[in-house]
């Protein structure tokens, strides 16, 4: 398919005429065709008044026409064939390998969603039957289901292109729960997402669905993205992103007559807790996985290891020299934009002009445009506690070891730090006590505590929890990744004394779709 540089109104090309948007290839600097002229109010006007219009079609299809919608969407990406690869690694810089698990875990998770909604558990029908002979007061007969929200804005993300951009993870859940969805495009590769926008556009024509339900914008967050969270069609956003640019949006959202939920992913530096058996056992070990994971991907990841916490000694000093060591071979890596590139100077910068963090090393420079070099520092609990600087998330390859004296000033540490997308315990069989003991903790500060792993590589599945308390997220409640993420775009409908045939099909006293309800409180087999 050619690009052309336009917005998809639900199946109709439009030229926007704002500033244009151009892609920049990070690895040349160079600007890449076509222009994508940014849309105007009345363009968000048209793609929120189609995704209106076709909500309550949409959202009463069948589990089967919704489930075929996402299984369609995923084959027309995967018709797209190359030129969505080239066009996506020219767009971002990253390797054509990445690119191409990325698609297939975004069309993965096409799947899983299509299998989640067959399935109809989310649905989550509960039945109390009428009891007319109860005293002293009858009950009436009471049926739950969820429905679908409203309307999504989906931001796409920078560094997961297809993942968590047009038809990523808010974007896939959103439609599984019954909403259409518009899409800001992330400014960073609209050319990648008018390829997955018509994708998804073709869908909707190939299974006979309403065309607002999907809709693409161009723009500028400020402008359009602005809008498109104000617009009063709209009854729920999805962004991943900057802290900034997600709590710009929840302000936007809460400042409307009517209010709506937010679901930003934001910031996390995501601690790794090295203890004192594991750290006297394995330093060597653990400074190199520490070293893969912070540096994979230039550290773009949510889920990077901005943070090592740690009683101080002599483990933890062959940890240090064997990481600085990893750190130095490291070649650089283009970052994803020169914004991006920008942002991660400014963050180690500030780092390294901080007077209680020492600078150990950094990686290889790097030949052209937008190099990251990862960079590691050490600092000491005391500092740590005292200067909210040393917690701000650096996007990239950068990563702070804190020192502590003992088990009660990691505690310390671990009870200041911000809300997190996961918290790693690195530990053996010795450390168990000093592990539970920090668990309670964790637990309040952390969407994922996981152990003898490391925090970057996010599966797609029922049990995943990518989310956390603020700023990790602005609602701690739910995840973005994973067929649990579909609870994001529901909310319950009660039916009472509804007769049989008004009720939902769900709710229909015959259970024509055989779901798993629970009725009278037992759940039915
Ligand atoms: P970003 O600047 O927050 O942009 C994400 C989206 O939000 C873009 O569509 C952007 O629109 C829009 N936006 C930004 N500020 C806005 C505002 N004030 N009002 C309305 N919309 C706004 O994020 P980014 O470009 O991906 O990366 C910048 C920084 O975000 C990174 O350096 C890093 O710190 C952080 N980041 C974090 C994660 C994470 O998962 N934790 C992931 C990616 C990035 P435009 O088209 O106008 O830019």
């Amino acid at each position: 398919m050619p690009l052309t540089g336009n917005l998809l109104i639900g199946q109709r090309p439009v030229t926007g005429s704002r500033d244009a948007i151009r892609a920049i290839d990070p690895t040349t600097g160079q600007t890449l065709e076509p222009a994508y002229l940014g849309g105007t109010g009345e363009h968000v006007a048209q793609a929120c008044a189609l995704a209106w219009a076709a909500f309550d079609a949409y959202r009463e299809t069948s589990l089967e026409q919704r489930a075929e919608f996402l299984e369609a969407i995923a084959t027309q990406i995967e018709a797209l064939g190359d030129a969505l690869i080239d066009r996506a690694v020219i767009e971002t810089g990253l390797p054509k390998a990445r690119i191409q698990g990325e698609r297939g875990r975004t069309c993965t998770q096409l799947r899983t969603f299509a299998r989640t909604v067959r399935a109809g558990e989310w649905l989550d029908v509960r039945i109390d039957s009428a009891l007319p002979e109860r005293q002293p007061l009858p009950r009436a007969d009471l049926r739950q289901r969820q429905v679908a929200l409203g309307p999504v804005a989906v931001f796409g993300a920078s560094n997961f292109p297809l993942a968590f951009s047009v038809a990523g993870g808010d974007t896939a859940s959103a439609l599984a729960a019954g909403c259409p969805v518009v899409v800001k495009a992330h400014s960073a590769h609209p050319g990648t997402s008018e390829l997955v926008g018509q994708a998804v556009a073709q869908a909707v024509k190939q299974c006979g669905l309403p065309e607002g339900v999907f809709s693409l914008l161009y723009g500028s967050g400020r402008e359009v993205g602005i809008a498109l969270v104000s617009d009063p069609r709209i009854k729920a956003v999805g962004f991943t992103g900057s802290r900034s640019g997600g709590m710009a949006l929840c302000q936007a959202a809460q400042a409307r007559p009517e209010p709506i939920p937010v679901y930003a992913e934001m910031s996390s530096i995501n601690p790794v807790f090295l203890f004192d058996a594991a750290l006297q056992a394995r330093a060597e070990a653990l400074a190199q996985g520490f070293v893969a994971s912070l540096t994979q991907g230039a550290g773009q990841f949510c889920t990077n290891p901005g943070l090592v916490i740690a009683r101080q000694g002599p483990a933890l000093q062959r940890f240090i020299t064997a990481a600085a060591g990893y750190v130095q071979q490291g070649a650089a890596q283009t970052m994803l934009t020169p914004g991006i590139f920008s942002a991660y100077q400014a963050g180690i910068a500030a780092l390294a002009d901080n007077p209680h963090a020492q600078a150990i090393t950094s990686g290889q420079a790097g030949q052209g445009p937008n190099q990251c070099q990862a960079q590691l520092f050490v600092t000491q609990a005391e500092a740590f506690l005292a200067d909210p600087a040393l917690q701000a998330e650096v996007f990239g390859a950068a990563s702070l070891v804190v020192a502590c004296t003992d088990d009660e000033q990691v505690r310390q540490v671990a009870e200041h730090l911000e809300g997190q997308l996961t918290a790693t315990l690195q530990l053996d069989e010795a450390d168990i006590d000093s592990a539970r003991a920090l668990l309670p903790t964790l637990e309040r500060k952390a969407g994922r505590i996981l152990v003898n792993g490391w925090p970057t590589g996010v599966e797609v599945c029922d049990a995943m929890v990518h989310g956390g308390p603020f700023p990790a997220t602005s609602d701690a409640r739910t995840t973005s990744v994973g067929t649990a993420a579909i609870l994001r775009f529901l909310r319950p409908v009660c039916y009472q004394d509804v007769p049989d045939a008004l009720l939902p099909q769900a709710l229909k006293h015959g259970n024509p779709l055989q779901l798993r309800r629970l009725l009278d409180g037992k759940r039915e087999d």
